[in-house]
């Protein structure tokens, strides 16, 4: 079994300056001495640092592409991935991953730590080695049990592209508020299997999309938002707008609000109500002040992520800039269980 341990930077890859205290990257040798066990499992482990190594705070499109085509490159050479990553933005990388690889049968497993490797109570050690078990695990058919971009961190393995990071203080730092854990890690690691996403055809090749469109804005509301505000926005060379509504997918009903908005969509913005509740979906037209952004042509983001979202809308519209029908159309539907689109929710369309 050989699995490829990507650095990309993050806590779980820093060491503590003895002179000063302040964090900086480890280099590999020293990441070998904290975490000895590594080399001494029953398989083999490669490990590939980023240079430099970064703060996820600096992760951006760019660096979701690289991540990607390193996975891409290496991807007949080893039998899972993990990828170590700076917790703040885990989340965002780690949907990009999964729209980025399509057709994948191999696991791939983000993890990170909140507290920094060769710290005495760190998590990185027990994250990291549950991560590698993963992505390494195997049926009784030989089959990858984790087919899928996932996302372990304090002993949950989560569909990455439903992860939240939720907490900057607990080892829990991270939740899926819209679908179960796909497995569970005490003494054994118990896998969901009627959860996990499996591909349809195991054939198919696994194909790489790394164009991004970053012309996309996330439109938070809060009470006494203000016109001159919400137009600086939508008449700004955007191409794609994540809105928050509140609770089931309600703005408020001001007549110059929804103006602005039909206006965007009819010159091509792609709208996508997405409820500010981290659990829950949107229905619109469930109210009467939601049935107003369903006539302005906005889209229901149903139960989707903000970072799925927006990694979702960056790559559709990278990948299709000129079909703007398509990239409606892939929004409006789940491409690797990143939302639940019910009949219920769907039969206001
Ligand atoms: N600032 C760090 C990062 O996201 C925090 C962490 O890794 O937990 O890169």
């Amino acid at each position: 079994m050989k699995i490829l341990v990507i650095l990309t930077g993050g806590t779980i890859s820093m060491v503590r300056n003895p002179e000063n205290g302040a964090l900086r990257p480890a280099d590999l040798d020293t990441f070998k001495a904290f975490v000895p066990e590594l080399f001494a499992a029953d398989m083999s482990i490669d490990m590939l640092p980023f240079d430099p190594l970064i703060d996820s705070s600096d992760v951006n499109p760019r660096d979701w592409a690289k991540m990607a085509t390193t996975v891409y490159n290496n991807y007949d050479k080893y039998d899972g991935f993990v990828i170590l990553h700076g917790t703040d933005t885990m989340s965002y990388s780690a949907s990009a991953m999964s729209f980025m690889l399509q057709n994948l049968n191999k696991a791939v497993v983000f993890t990170g730590s909140q507290l920094p490797v060769g710290v005495l109570r760190s998590d990185a050690k027990e994250n990291l080695l549950t991560a590698i078990e993963i992505a390494a695990a195997r049926d009784s058919d030989g089959n990858c049990i984790v087919p899928e971009v996932s996302l372990c961190f304090e002993g949950k393995l989560f569909r990455a592209n439903r992860t939240t990071k939720k907490n900057a203080e607990h080892f829990e730092a991270f939740e899926s508020f819209n679908y179960p854990a796909l497995a569970k890690a005490g003494v054994h690691i118990h896998y969901h299997h009627g959860l996990i996403h499996y591909p349809e055809g195991k054939s198919l090749p696994l194909i790489l999309h790394t164009k991004t469109d970053r012309r996309v804005a996330v439109l938070k509301l809060f009470p006494g938002i203000t016109e001159p505000l919400v137009k600086a926005i939508l008449s700004s060379d955007i191409k794609g707008v994540i809105l928050e509504t509140y609770g089931s997918g309600n703005a408020p009903s001001c007549e110059w609000f929804y103006l602005l908005l039909a206006d965007a969509v009819k010159r091509g913005v792609v709208i996508v109500n997405k409820t500010q509740c981290d659990t829950g979906s949107v229905e619109m037209g469930r109210y009467e002040v939601s049935m107003n952004l369903l006539r302005a042509g906005v889209l229901s983001g149903y139960d989707i992520t903000t970072e799925a979202l927006l990694a979702k809308m960056m790559i559709l519209l990278g990948e299709y800039p000129n079909d703007i029908e398509k990239v409606k159309l892939k929004l409006q539907n789940s491409i690797v269980g990143e939302m639940t689109v019910s009949d219920e929710h769907r039969r206001y369309f």
